[in-house]
């Protein structure tokens, strides 16, 4: 039987079982409960859901041209941020 490549041990009831499924085939109970939330933190870290500033196609000619710094300083700035969140990450574990 080829089997024990997809078997998962249930953190709930410790009973082997389908590493495909979302949920222990004998509690029910999640499979992968922490580490989905691991993953969901870091895409939560990963984008900081901080607007840039937007340059739109309407916008007179001088509002581009003071725009496009104030875009690139703010991009530097969360290359940053997320450079200390990389960091904190390494240094929390
Ligand atoms: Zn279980």
């Amino acid at each position: 039987m080829n089997v024990d490549k997809h078997l998962k041990r249930c953190k709930n009831c410790n009973n082997w079982t389908d590493g495909k499924l979302d949920n222990c085939s004998f509690c029910g109970a999640e499979l992968d409960a922490e580490y989905k939330k691991e993953i969901q933190k870091r895409n939560d870290l990963g984008d900081p859901k901080v607007p840039l500033i937007q340059i739109h196609e309407h916008d007179p000619f001088w509002v581009k041209i003071a725009k496009r710094p104030i875009q690139v300083a703010q991009l530097i700035f969360y290359a940053i941020i997320a450079f200390l969140i990389y960091l904190t990450t390494i240094f929390a574990h």
